[in-house]
């Protein structure tokens, strides 16, 4: 192969060694090729053009030097090996013979070992030339721009020689003579692996500790660290029973193809609800990057949260946000930026809570140029699309409501934080608490409070138990149910905790009101700042609400995270639901807030107007004056969803269980009985009027309802009052007979909840909770509705055989309960005797979906014994599960004589010709069977002859489906060409459910 073919046949490799090293090798090669003229000037300025991307530098040279034949092909490979470092014979630096009748030829010719000479003498050299006249002070500065390195600076000085004919360069050759070679500029692209190292002791110091809110101690995130649930968020276009798996992800594998919805993407959303861990993941992402445990892919991970990009009000550039917002390069700021920009794919950058970015997500303004200033939004917008920094890997965290379709048109993959698993929490606990015999008594706590369980699967709860364990321990926590409940205890917690001992506030003495001013001083400022988007407050913010230091020592107010380079750094709340707390006490207690303003909190809906930093610069916080219509104001202006959790604060406080703690705190003008009735009143009608919005029932159908986030959301207000008269008030009217909350992120506490309202309905029901993360703690929670439910499906929801047999304990008293769906969940053998007892001592039961499970021969047979006994089974799903032959002979033989099943599906159950035989058998003798599903398993043609045999005897079956089996259909063969007419004769059902 001539050298030209074989520089071809290279190309890609070559284009990879020029531009996956720096800048700085990159120019070194170019003052070889200079040196050795394979380059002229003009193929030189065309190859060193500043902001162009490296690749394309390289790219350009590579075709340039390829035009120039063979020889200069093998010069460029010279010329890489010795910028490498690879070919040590580099010219002795003193020794050139000096070509006095043209010195600029000079220069060119032995510029490598000039550059090496000079990059480190460039300031002096500058000087001598002004002083002798040979250089302006103008051109003195162009070379000293400080955005290039030294050697760029040596490189520019000779490139200012070469085109000044004043006799600079005779007397810059005399001058450099007397100067020593220094060792290479930057050998090996420091100032690349500098900034790495800076950036990595940066993210690593920064994520070392998990700052706890009351600030008395610092924890080693190391230490604490418990795996939270990861699931990946199942692609809704595609049909739901056709995603086998429950897809969980380790964090490590965030970044797997496995859940890619958009190839072309780079962003990683990661959904949650407040207090999911959202933050706490990123930090543990950061500090696996940054201890070299893994991602490291990734040679520069960038940490950002949306609160610290929203304080950056001028334009800025893809460089000053990496550089100022984030680590500083100690040197060679161009160079470390150009490597960034020509290897996007060793980059990340994580952005934190996008709900709290007051810029909603748009597309409207593209912005492209890495170098030029834009708004933070559009830079951050622009980031996520890939028109900045394409295939550098991004991941946004957010609140689910955040997330607008609009957003998920960029995303690459969308994972859900579950919160922990029951493991989770115990971990949890052992973790915060060295002392076994403690954690093993908090453990048990949490067990034998089911409420509490349902709650600790939200690490900010886990965190609040482990915090007030002392508490708990001493006065048990049969009272703690709802979030207020367990806001109220840490406020005491942190109260007790701040209060001297001779104050005499202990627990269980249950007064707030020597902190009253100062838990109105936080209301207030939590108000102001919810109404204004803000989540951070200066110091002279904080001067403006009245704070002083007593309101501060009380822990609810901490140095932002987001701002921790800065020695003053801003103050925020502890965590976004603590600001709705103290938001909530305010609306209540606030002198001024009158009960009008109840109705405006729970009527909410975002107007879109004029910035309320302008309209309410703290001044609303300072002046009483028209602070109703400030407080309206505000309220109309907050993130809808931060308002709602206010709501169920400020329902929660008024509940009878606290109504003491708050009546305490009342002035004699605070209006509180009224404001309950307001809200009691919202309540029950924001309820009636979802369900009047239901349409009536088709004839022939069920009335059915989709709930909508909103109902949630009331249901859950309902719930943290406790009030159970309003809740049978609310609903014990109302009609509906199917009721469906599926994709509303549904968790135990949510469970909780609906039970609380839902038992009273006077109908039964069928409650279709599919797709959320009920779990087994949130089945426990759904008991006490069971009686009036007469379906529950529970389809994906991370339910194992330990909550099932709960509920089926449950479900054999609810007469009216007669059909469960548990598609995709979790559930092994073991449950099967517990499935089997429904069966078998519930005689109007239904139907039974147990598909996509862990159901293996044992389990099948188990059921199959309950099958016997039962004579009202109309459905049984056992899709993709795996009994196998000797499963579905069990089954098959239970169902010989049983006189209600219509419908039976073991489609991809590993079934072969044993399994054939044995249910060709059962159509022979079953005569209620309607339909048969047996597809995905190992029947061949055999198999299918012997169940076209068994329908001979059969006049009840309608539909038998095994189409993607492997049949070869031969028409001269009898009994196969009998089967083909028989399976048309046959006519196919719908396939909806599978389950
Ligand atoms: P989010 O960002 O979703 O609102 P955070 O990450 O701030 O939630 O979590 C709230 C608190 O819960 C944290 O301050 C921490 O105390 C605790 N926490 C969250 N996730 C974990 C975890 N994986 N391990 C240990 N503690 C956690």
């Amino acid at each position: 192969m001539c050298t030209q073919e074989f520089f071809q046949a290279q190309r890609s490799q070559l284009v990879g060694r020029l531009a996956l090293r720096s800048l700085e090798n990159f120019e070194s090669i170019l003052d070889y090729l200079l040196s050795w003229e394979v380059l002229t000037w003009e193929d030189y300025e065309s190859v060193s053009l500043p902001g162009q991307p490296l690749s394309t530098l390289a790219r350009r040279l590579l075709d340039i030097v390829w035009n120039k034949g063979g020889q200069s092909c093998e010069l460029l490979f010279a010329a890489v090996r010795k910028a490498e470092g690879a070919d040590e014979q580099t010219e002795p630096g003193n020794q050139w013979s000096q070509n006095v009748s043209c010195p600029a030829q000079d220069l060119q010719r032995h510029r490598p070992v000039i550059v090496r000479k000079i990059y480190g003498h460039v300031e002096g050299i500058l000087d001598l030339l002004l002083e002798h006249g040979f250089i302006t002070k103008y051109e003195c500065d162009e070379i000293r721009l400080p955005i290039f390195t030294s050697s760029q600076r040596a490189r520019r000085l000779l490139d200012f020689a070469k085109v000044k004919d004043n006799g600079v360069a005779q007397f810059l050759l005399q001058h450099i003579h007397q100067l020593p070679v220094l060792p290479a500029p930057f050998p090996d692209d420091i100032a690349y692996k500098k900034y790495m190292a800076k950036l990595k002791s940066t993210v690593s110091s920064q994520s070392r500790f998990l700052s706890t809110y009351d600030g008395t101690e610092n924890l080693c995130l190391e230490d604490i660290y418990t795996d939270n649930i990861l699931e990946i968020r199942k692609d809704l276009s595609v049909s739901a029973s056709s995603q086998k798996c429950h897809d969980i992800v380790e964090l490590p594998d965030i970044f797997g193809d496995s859940g890619c919805i958009n190839e072309d993407a780079d962003t990683v959303l990661l959904v949650g609800e407040a207090g999911s861990g959202k933050s706490t993941l990123l930090q543990q992402l950061h500090l696996l990057w940054a201890t070299g445990r893994h991602f490291q892919d990734f040679l520069f991970v960038f940490p950002f949260t949306c609160r610290q990009l929203q304080s950056v009000d001028k334009p800025v550039s893809m460089q000053t946000l990496l550089f100022e917002q984030c680590c500083w390069p100690d040197e060679g700021q161009q160079e470390v930026f150009q490597y960034l920009l020509d290897h996007p794919d060793q980059v990340l950058l994580t952005f934190d809570g996008f709900d709290e970015f007051k810029f909603k997500f748009t597309d409207r303004e593209t912005h492209c140029s890495p170098t030029d200033p834009t708004s933070v939004q559009s830079l951050l917008f622009n980031l996520l699309r890939g028109n900045l920094m394409k295939n550098a890997k991004k991941v946004l965290t957010s609140r689910p409501h955040a997330v607008s379709p609009f957003l998920r048109k960029y995303v690459r993959k969308e994972l859900s934080l579950r919160g922990f698993s029951q493991g989770g929490i115990e971990l949890f606990m052992r973790k915060h608490h060295s002392d076994p015999g403690v954690a093993d008594r908090i453990v048990c706590l949490v067990k034998a409070t089911s409420a509490l369980h349902g709650l600790c699967h939200v690490p900010v709860f886990s965190w609040i138990v482990s915090k007030c364990h002392k508490e708990l321990l001493l006065h048990g926590c049969s009272s703690l149910k709802t979030t207020t409940d367990m806001y109220l205890l840490i406020l005491q917690h942190f109260v007790l905790h701040a209060s001297p001992e001779d104050e005499g506030w202990h627990p269980g003495t249950t007064t707030l009101r020597p902190r009253l001013p100062t838990i109105l001083h936080l209301g207030r400022l939590a108000l102001w700042g919810l109404g204004t988007c803000s989540y951070v407050f200066s110091a002279k913010q904080l001067w403006a609400s009245g704070m002083d230091e007593e309101d501060l020592s009380l822990g609810f107010l901490v140095r932002s995270k987001s701002f921790s380079q800065e020695s003053s750094a801003p103050m925020e709340f502890l965590h976004i639901t603590f600001q709705c707390f103290f938001a909530a006490f305010y609306l209540l207690l606030g002198a001024e807030v009158t009960p009008s303003v109840i109705r405006c909190l729970f009527n909410h809906h975002k107007k879109p107007s004029r910035s309320l930093a302008w309209l309410f610069p703290m001044s609303c916080v300072q002046s009483p004056e028209g602070e109703e219509e400030s407080v309206t104001a505000l309220l109309q202006k907050a993130e809808p969803h931060n308002i709602q959790i206010t709501a169920i604060f400020l329902a929660g406080l008024l509940s009878d269980e606290h109504w003491g703690l708050l009546a305490e705190c009342q002035e004699p003008s605070t209006p509180l009985l009224q404001k309950q009735s307001r809200v009691r009143w919202c309540l029950a009608r924001g309820l009636r009027r979802h369900f009047q919005s239901i349409p009536p029932a088709v004839p022939g159908e069920v009335k059915s309802m989709h709930a909508m986030p909103e109902f949630v959301w009331l249901i859950r207000s309902l719930y943290e009052m406790q009030d159970e008269h309003l809740a049978r008030e609310a609903v014990c009217k109302l009609e509906v007979e199917h009721l469906k909350v599926t994709y509303c992120n549904i968790g135990p506490a949510e469970c909780a909840a609906l039970a609380f309202v839902l038992k009273n309905l006077k109908q039964p029901v069928a409650l279709q909770l599919d797709y959320n993360s009920v779990g087994d703690v949130g089945v426990e929670q759904l008991l006490p509705c069971l009686r009036v439910c007469q379906a529950l499906y529970l389809r994906d929801n991370n339910i194992s055989d330990q909550g099932i047999c709960r509920l089926v304990d449950q479900a054999l008293q609810c007469d009216q309960f007669q059909k469960l769906a548990l598609f995709n969940n979790k559930l092994t053998d073991n449950c099967a005797h517990s499935l089997a007892s429904l069966l078998k001592y519930k005689q109007n039961f239904l139907a039974l979906r147990l598909g996509n499970n862990h159901i293996t021969a044992v389990g099948a047979k188990v059921l199959a014994e309950g099958l016997k006994d039962n004579n009202s089974l109309q459905f049984l799903g056992l899709w993709g599960n795996a009994v196998g032959d000797e499963g579905a002979q069990a089954l098959a033989s239970a169902l010989h004589d049983h006189r209600s099943l219509k419908w039976l599906s073991l489609v991809g159950n590993n079934i072969g010709s044993l399994g054939a035989q044995a249910l060709a058998l059962m159509l022979e003798k079953n005569v209620s069977l309607e339909e048969l599903c047996l597809e995905e398993n190992h029947l061949q043609d055999e198999d299918m002859c012997t169940l076209v045999h068994g329908l001979k005897k059969n006049s009840s079956l309608k539909v038998l489906k095994f189409a993607r089996h492997i049949i070869s259909f031969d028409l001269h063969n009898n009994t196969v060409k009998q089967a083909l007419l028989l399976s048309s004769f046959y006519r196919e059902g719908n396939d909806t459910e599978r389950g």
